[in-house]
């Protein structure tokens, strides 16, 4: 018998697992949110396989009147309370909408910067990654002010040792400030974050219906934003627009946001790893309801098909000419 020695070939199949940063955008939490209405919410999204959560303090008040219908933060021990059921997921907060940081009101900044206090104390309990929220109306001396007012909490996040990054979102309404390329420059002047809502900057005639135009802000972004401790926020939703820009926000499906152009993309660029995708879609349904609309985020990113061209050649000549 002869022995012949035989090359044995190990064939390892090293299956590259790539963690998504998908999940929900606006879940509210306020001083009356049920702590099980949270356990509800981490539950399915661990279920489904999403990752990430953006909490809304939008409706927050410093304080109410008593009696009054509005409603307060939630409390320091109640966001203990509830921190371990995100432990593990990213999690993202939405401040305010009364924040307004274009206005040149004194008393309004003051608002607003102490919002942002209560904002980053939170954002520590919960080691929330950013701080979205709109910077409002363009004034004359928007940009200026907006800068001061970011260097100023800044200073703050640094001193005081805050975790979460501030992350001015893209408007959508063209009266609003700004657009993606003043915002992701300002953000890198600052030292911050920017939120990349998608269906707002295609409301307000950015060119994220051609892959050029997508290209170019990944371009922008490595420029100008640090996303070596972070990851860049990204609002994905569809929208409703008029020709002053966004009126609401809408399923995936409707009004044309070239959602499935622009995660091809990303995922082409090999970009998924620097982002967190928030579904910010409205949908019927609940809490399942918008898991079940992230999912097609999800779903679509794991699956083969490429979309390479934007084919709605009418919402590119109605809005982007
Ligand atoms: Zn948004």
């Amino acid at each position: 018998m002869t022995l012949s020695s035989s090359l044995i070939t190990v064939t390892v199949n090293v299956e590259l697992v790539l963690l998504l940063f998908v999940g929900v955008a606006g879940y509210p939490f306020t001083r009356f949110t049920e702590k099980a209405s949270l356990e509800t919410l981490s539950k399915c999204l661990r279920n489904s396989g999403l990752t990430v959560v953006e909490l809304s303090f939008s409706k927050c008040r410093l304080y109410v009147k008593p009696g009054s219908q509005e409603v307060t933060y939630p409390s320091v021990n109640q966001v203990k309370a509830v921190r371990d059921l995100f432990e593990g997921l990213l999690v993202g907060l939405h401040a305010p909408y009364t924040v307004v940081l274009t206005s040149g009101n004194r008393k309004r900044e003051r608002l607003s910067k102490a919002h942002f206090t209560v904002c980053f104390k939170l954002g520590n309990l919960l080691s929330a990654n950013h701080l979205t929220f709109h910077c409002g109306p363009i004034r004359k001396q928007a940009e200026e002010r907006v800068k001061n007012f970011l260097r100023n909490v800044m200073k703050e996040k640094e001193e005081e040792g805050y975790v979460t990054m501030p992350a001015p979102e893209v408007a959508g309404k063209k009266g609003n400030f700004a657009g993606f390329e003043t915002l992701v420059k300002l953000a890198g002047e600052v030292g911050c974050l920017f939120c990349w809502d998608v269906a707002h900057d295609y409301a307000r005639g950015g060119l994220v219906t051609l892959k050029e135009g997508i290209l170019r802000r990944l371009e922008l972004i490595d420029a100008y934003i640090d996303l070596s401790k972070y990851k860049l926020p990204i609002h994905l939703s569809g929208i409703v627009v008029t020709r002053r820009g966004e009126k609401e926000h809408t399923a995936l499906k409707s009004g044309g946001v070239p959602w499935k152009l622009f995660l091809s993309v990303l995922r082409e660029q090999r970009y998924l790893h620097k982002v967190a995708i928030f579904c910010e879609a409205r949908v019927e349904g609940g809490i399942e309801g918008r898991i079940q609309e992230a999912l097609k985020i999800l779903d679509f990113l794991r699956g083969d098909l490429t979309i390479v061209r934007y084919n709605d050649k009418s919402k590119i000549d109605g809005f982007f000419t």
